[in-house]
């Protein structure tokens, strides 16, 4: 399982985040809740929640409601999937019984993203273009 953020915007002032995914195996991402809306695009390649029986395909709007909980799998035979996802206040990771095991918010992402940065060279300062 190899997957990708990239960060497109990094909104502190209203509390979200626009990032591009990118996975690039097939693999589950873990398991997570939402308190607040989030809105998708399927840029390429397919992908679908262990929870529901539908599938985003390329090309498809994805909306999931606040109160959510859901895990993601990409499938065998999908060489790259790219979604664009707009999320809302935090992603809250769960465990199989529904318990938190940690969060993301707009600062998480922030503090993530700098340090990626600093490690791969392009310097923390990198991220500064990215937060509204
Ligand atoms: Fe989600």
């Amino acid at each position: 399982e190899k997957a990708w953020f990239r960060p497109l915007c990094l909104c502190a002032s209203r509390g979200y985040w626009v990032n591009l995914l990118k996975v690039q195996s097939a693999g589950v991402l873990s398991r997570h809740r939402h308190p607040q809306p989030v809105h998708g695009y399927v840029i390429k390649g397919s992908w679908r929640y262990l929870e529901h029986n539908w599938k985003a395909t390329e090309g498809s709007y994805v909306y999931e409601a606040p109160g959510e909980t859901h895990t993601l799998v990409v499938d065998p035979g999908v060489a790259e999937m790219i979604t664009l996802f707009q999320v809302n206040g935090a992603m809250i990771y769960v465990d199989p019984d529904g318990n938190t095991t940690g969060y993301d918010d707009v600062f998480t992402r922030i503090a993530k993203c700098r340090r990626h940065y600093e490690s791969n060279g392009l310097g923390g300062g990198f991220v500064d273009q990215f937060i509204r």
